[in-house]
Formats: C-alpha cells, structure tokens, sequence
C-alpha cells in the first residue's frame, strides 16, 4: 500500500545515513546567541502575522489545508526556487529543463499504475464515522518500530486489533470501530470537454515525474542529449490526501522540483549517491541550512517504494521532529518498461551519435524536492531569536532580536531605504534612491516610512532585509547615507553609489558588503 508515495518519516528513526561531509563555507552564520523558532505554532503564528504565509480562502473557513504565500512568503519561495534553478538547471550541463502538463492524457496514469494502486489504505470509525490511515495508526501504536506501508491491508486490519488501536477521535477500539482498511485512490479526477462520462474521466497530476517520464526518450534523442542527462521542471501536483497536516509539509496541493536523469544503467548507483552529495551541499552551502538539521536515510528493503531500486532521504530536523525534505530514488526501468507496454510504443534511448544503433532503456534516478517543505525548513532554521546583550547590573534586560537570518540571494527584499523623518523632502530622496537600486537591477527594495526608525530595523530583521538604507538631513546635504548590516547591525556611512556598487544585478553579496563596510567601520 502507499506504493507510490514514498512513506511519511517517523520521528524516532535513529539516523542511518551516510556521514555528511563536513561544510566549508556555510552560506549563513548564525551566531550562538541565536535560538531558532521552537515550535510549529509559534513559527506560523509568526508567518500569519506578517503574511508570509495565510490560510487559504480564510473568508470562507480555510480550503483543505491550502496555503497561500503572501508578499514576502512568495518572494521567498520564488527566489527559492530560482537558485534551485540556477544551480541544478543553468549552472550544469547535464540538465535540461522541460515544463509538462498538469492534466495529461490519463492512458498515462493507467501505464504508470496510479489508478489501480496509488493508494492509501482507509480505515473509517464504525462509530463515529472519521477516516483514518491505517498505517499512520499503526505507526503510532508500535513506535515506528514496523514498516506499515508495505503490509497488506488484511495485515493492517489484523494489526489494530492486536496492538488495540483506539479510534483517535472517539476512542472506540478496533474491534468495535476500526474496520479492516481499504485502498484509497490518491487521484484527484475532473472531466475534461462538455460531457461528463466515464470517457470523459481525466486526473490532475500526483507527481511531476510522469511528464518527464514518457517524453524522456524522445526529448533526449532529439536533444542529441548525452547520458547521464537530466529534464528538471517545477510544478504543481495534488494528491488527495487521507491525512495533511504540519502546515507547509504536507498538502493536498503541492510544488514539486524534480529531476528524473536518464542513465546507462551500470552508472545509477554511483549517480545517486553523486546526487545525494550534491543535494546535501547545495543545501549547506547555497541555502544555508544548519548541518546538524540535516542527516541521510538510506531506504530498507521493505520500505522501498514498488518502482524503486534504491532510495535515500534527505531529511531535516523540523519544529515537529525529522522528516523528508528530498528524495533521491533510483527507479531502474520500472516506468519506462511500463509506458512501453501500455503504449506499443518503444521508450528506449536512441543514441543520435551512432544514427540510432545503440538502444537501450535507461535507467532514471530522480531527486524529488518539495518546494513547500524547502520554505518550511528555511523558515524554521533561519528564523531565529538573537539574545539582546546582558543587562548592566541593576537595569532590566531587553528582550531578544528576531532576525531571519536567511543567504541575502533568496532574501525577500535585497534591501529598504528608510526616511528618517517623513518630511522635508526626505521621502522624496528615499523614493529617488529606491528607484536607482531598482535600475542597478538589485529587485525588491521598498521604501518603509511607518513608525520610528528602531522598528522600522526590526520590522526588516524579521523577514531577512539584509541592508537597510537611512535617509537623514546630511542625506540632503552631501548625498550619504547610513547603511545598516541586518546581521551585525553595524552601521556605515557610505554615498549612495557605494551602495549601488553593493547590490549587484544577482542582488547584494556577502563578499560586496563586507567589502564595502570594510573600508568604512572597524
Ligand atoms: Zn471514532
């Protein structure tokens, strides 16, 4: 059961991974006064609170745990992204992108076997009629100390009786209320055209994968693509879920970055762990992650999803505990061998350097990234409370920063420029000087007028503003300005075409401003 999806991670599940190589150079450092967000409440409190990231439809009483990403929440993500991107898609010459269809033709999902098994197995409440997963209840009853997802249902439906599994609504126990699981199809259908039959039957896409999949053989002959070679693409998918649940991390809607890299298929061993490796680094070394929030899970035997060969997650350590950030599956030639029946059609490589003789089905191993669990994890790890400085003896101590310490490439804004007094002509200049950072191409930078200048500082440490630029009556006089370090929060003072040298097309960089307040504070 739950053949497809790989299996949610229990928390308990002592690291088994590989040792991670140790980073050299972390994108952000984080100080050891810093404390991350504590829990998942307080971290979405935070984001409702700002608007980084809302309920969905909340006029109407939310929309099945759909999320909605506000200004900063969709900057955030969008820049997310977009390193992704231009890491794993423009700065490599063995991925090409590919953008495929939401609703494909559903022969598709009947090849790939999604509408037969890509299912979860349901147990309901004879007694107070909710509906649960079997295996998530059994995960809990025994500890994580069973691998659930790969027993039958009759196993399951036997096992909540054994380990007395009580309804989690009501309370009924198993042989009163929950009945023996049944499969429960994952597919979200729709129609498609003016008549709704069973002809007319089509299905939103559960994975990103399947595009990529049955056009990989032919874009990669036309492409005259040599192997190792990857289609990357983002995208939405949906699954109906039985259970959603911790925010951003598992959604009935979701966003997929996905990779399927078409292989020789004596090379894909070697291939995944050479992913695995490079997911990891980019997660330290571009992102920022804390390297101990993240370890490897190497898949056992019986936890395999049914297409796969080999599988390693990488996990982080969430406010909820350690679950799945990326999957890295070897899935052999399970997919293409099946296309290849369901269709007639021929679905192996054709080598375009010998005309075509050399022909072969390839082996794909995919990294599949969830978009909306990459947010969560950089929300989670970034945001964090900088302890204020002792007090001196007899005052009262002042309460912590919060910062959201994230690599200034993804930040939100790339920088605010702040009047200091909201007349005077002060306005004027910041909007002037706003404007020119924009043309330099660094995006994202707002002017903030409201409130005194020390909230106005605070306000952009809490969602990741790396500089904020003060304008003041000396601004009027001699075109300097006060640059302040959302991390350090020194203060230079600096003319406005040092900060246009700062903040560069790609945005500001480390190295530039470090540079820049080098030569102006000690
Ligand atoms: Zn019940």
């Amino acid at each position: 059961m739950r053949a497809f999806a790989h299996a949610a991670r229990r928390q308990d599940i002592a690291a088994r991974g590989l040792a991670r190589r140790a980073s050299t150079m972390s994108a952000v450092h984080r100080l050891d006064s810093d404390s991350p967000v504590a829990s998942m409440e307080e971290l979405m409190s935070f984001c409702r609170s700002r608007a980084i990231i809302l309920e969905s439809s909340g006029v109407y009483g939310g929309a099945a745990t759909t999320y909605d990403f506000g200004p900063v929440g969709a900057q955030l993500k969008k820049n997310i992204v977009d390193m992704w991107w231009r890491d794993f898609v423009e700065n490599r010459d063995d991925v090409a992108p590919l953008d495929t269809g939401v609703i494909l033709n559903p022969a598709v999902w009947r090849g790939s076997g999604h509408v037969e098994e890509f299912t979860d197995p349901l147990t309901q409440c004879e007694t107070c009629k909710r509906r649960f997963r079997a295996d998530k209840l059994l995960e809990e009853a025994d500890g994580g100390a069973e691998h659930w997802d790969g027993k039958t249902l009759e196993e399951m439906g036997a096992a909540l009786v054994a380990l007395g599994v009580a309804c989690p609504s009501c309370g009924a126990k198993a042989e009163a209320g929950l009945g023996t699981p049944r499969p429960f199809n994952l597919l979200f259908e729709t129609s498609i055209g003016p008549v709704q039959d069973g002809s007319s039957t089509a299905f939103l896409r559960p994975e990103t994968a399947q595009g990529a999949l049955v056009q990989g053989p032919l874009v990669l002959s036309l492409t005259r693509a040599r192997l190792p070679a990857g289609l990357a693409q983002v995208g939405k998918s949906f699954r109906n879920e039985i259970a959603v649940g911790q925010s951003l991390f598992r959604t009935r809607e979701f966003e997929q970055a996905e990779i399927q890299v078409f292989c020789e298929p004596e090379s894909s061993g070697d291939l995944l762990q050479q992913w695995v490796e490079d997911c990891n680094t980019w997660l330290v070394d571009r992102l920022g992650l804390t390297p101990s929030r993240i370890r490897r899970r190497v898949h056992e035997e019986s936890e395999l999803a049914h297409y796969a060969l080999a599988t390693t997650d990488i996990e982080f350590n969430y406010p909820f505990g350690w679950g799945e950030l990326w999957g890295i599956a070897n899935r052999g030639k399970y997919d293409l061998l099946r296309h290849e029946a369901a269709s007639g059609q021929d679905m192996r490589f054709r080598d375009p350097r010998d005309g075509g003789r050399t022909a072969f089905h390839p082996f794909v191993v995919e990294p599949a990234l969830g978009v909306g669990r990459l947010v969560l994890a950089v929300l989670s790890d970034c945001l964090v409370t900088e302890a204020a400085p002792a007090a001196a003896k007899g005052k009262k101590q002042a309460p912590g920063r919060l910062v959201l310490r994230v690599p200034d490439e993804i930040a939100p804004s790339r920088a605010a420029v702040l009047p200091i007094m909201n007349k005077d002509g002060m306005p004027e200049r910041a909007a002037e000087i706003a404007a020119a950072l924009r043309r330099m191409g660094a995006g994202g930078v707002q002017v903030d007028t409201s409130g005194s200048i020390g909230k106005r500082y605070r306000r952009q440490d809490e969602v990741g503003t790396p500089l904020c630029v003060t304008v003041d009556y000396t601004t009027l006089e001699d075109g300097t300005v006060t640059v302040r370090c959302r991390d350090t929060m020194r203060q230079a003072r600096l003319s406005v075409a040092d900060i246009e040298d700062a903040i560069g097309p790609r945005g500001l960089t480390r190295d530039k401003l470090q540079g820049v307040f080098a030569t102006v504070v000690r």
